[in-house]
């Protein structure tokens, strides 16, 4: 029996063969698997009980600096298509989860924060270097708003500016961005540049950040969730990729175990991770409380120390979340220190 597995390829991305299939060649020893990509092509519609999906060609922005919204062509007839898996690892603002949802009998929370962001370029100095340590997290909190900078392999840094939306509103002006950085910022201006800060402030709106919990990644047998589509989270906790690529690893396991029999693998694939998308975006909300105000209070130094010498007495058995906070963290370890952290928020 052969399976078809309908890939929509992202925006943006060249990539129009390779297609993502985790242990593929392997897999293709078990099982003829045939794939088919779809570049820019977005989904409109899915019918769970006819297995038909309708596709509109979408005029996506190669420049992603812009990110532009697609806009999909309002006139063209929709391409329909036929397959046995819809894999839906298309972002926080999934259409495979609109549909999903028609048919899975699930709840759904969608959360936004009041903070947005915008993020900003620290370049490598004229000898090439970083122009601040690399081997640290660099934060500025600011009580009601921060900026963070994470060093990139090219020697620059990205800083990202976290602020309510309402203050971003009231910032409209060249003199407005640099009175504001001059005010709060004042060390990074130099680092920036006066002209990049200026043109890199309002490249692109400040946008929106956003928590989704689901109850059900999977609708059948027929539709999956994966990634930011099934749990997005605020970033402050720096896991959102790795939660992602987790689902691909638990999924890619459960094939194994279940000979790709997709009636027992979706089920047991939400059994599996959905608890862990729950806690890892509540850890992360909790995070965005801490970076932000806790940072600045002497409390907040006083439980770390606390953290870190339960720690060093019991390193098995207590574990802080700055130390789990790491790629190699497995999710289901997190769920054992959240009773110790608020994240009713
Ligand atoms: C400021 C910030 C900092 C972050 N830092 C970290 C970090 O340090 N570590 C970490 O692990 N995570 C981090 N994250 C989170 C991480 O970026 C996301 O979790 C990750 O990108 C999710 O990947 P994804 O493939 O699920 O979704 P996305 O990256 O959103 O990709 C979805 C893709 O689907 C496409 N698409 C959407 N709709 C359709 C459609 N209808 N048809 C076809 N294509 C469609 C989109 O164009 C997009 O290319 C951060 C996020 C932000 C906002």
């Amino acid at each position: 029996m052969s399976t078809s597995v309908l890939v929509i390829i992202p925006a943006g991305s060249k990539a129009t063969k390779g297609l993502p299939s985790g242990r593929a060649s392997g897999r293709k020893k078990k099982k003829h698997c045939h794939k088919k990509g779809y570049h820019n092509w977005s989904l409109q519609k899915a019918d769970l009980c006819s297995g038909m999906k309708a596709f509109k060609w979408c005029d996506y922005d190669d420049d992603e600096k812009t990110e532009r919204p697609p806009t999909c062509l309002p006139d063209g007839p929709p391409v329909e298509a036929q397959c046995d898996l819809l894999v839906g690892c298309d972002g926080a603002f999934s259409s495979v989860r609109r549909q999903l949802m028609r048919y899975a009998t699930m709840d759904f929370s969608q959360t936004f924060i009041k903070h947005n962001y915008i993020e900003l370029n620290i370049p490598p100095t004229t000898s090439g270097e970083f122009a601040m340590e690399p081997n640290f997290l660099h934060i500025w909190p600011r009580n009601t708003f921060m900026m963070i900078a994470l060093p990139n392999t090219d020697h620059s840094f990205t800083c990202t500016l976290f602020m309510p939306a309402t203050e971003f509103e009231k910032i409209t002006t060249d003199e407005q961005v640099l009175d504001f950085f001059q005010k709060f910022f004042p060390d990074s201006i130099p680092l920036i540049g006066i002209d990049a800060l200026k043109k890199q402030f309002f490249l692109i709106p400040a946008q929106a950040l956003m928590m989704i919990k689901c109850s059900q990644y999977h609708a059948s047998e027929t539709m999956v969730l994966m990634g930011d589509a099934a749990h997005a989270m605020v970033p402050f906790f720096g896991q959102g990729m790795n939660a992602g690529f987790e689902d691909c690893l638990v999924f890619d396991e459960l094939m194994d175990r279940f000979h790709n029999n997709f009636a027992r693998v979706l089920p047991e694939y939400s059994i599996l991770r959905v608890p862990d998308g729950q806690v890892i975006t509540d850890l992360a909300m909790y995070n965005y409380m801490e970076m932000r105000a806790h940072i600045n209070s002497p409390w907040f130094h006083f439980r770390r120390f606390v953290d870190n010498t339960l720690h060093r007495i019991m390193p098995n058995t207590f574990i802080p979340l700055y130390t789990m906070h790491k790629p190699s963290l497995s999710i289901p370890q997190a769920h054992s220190s959240l009773s110790f952290y608020p994240t009713h928020l």
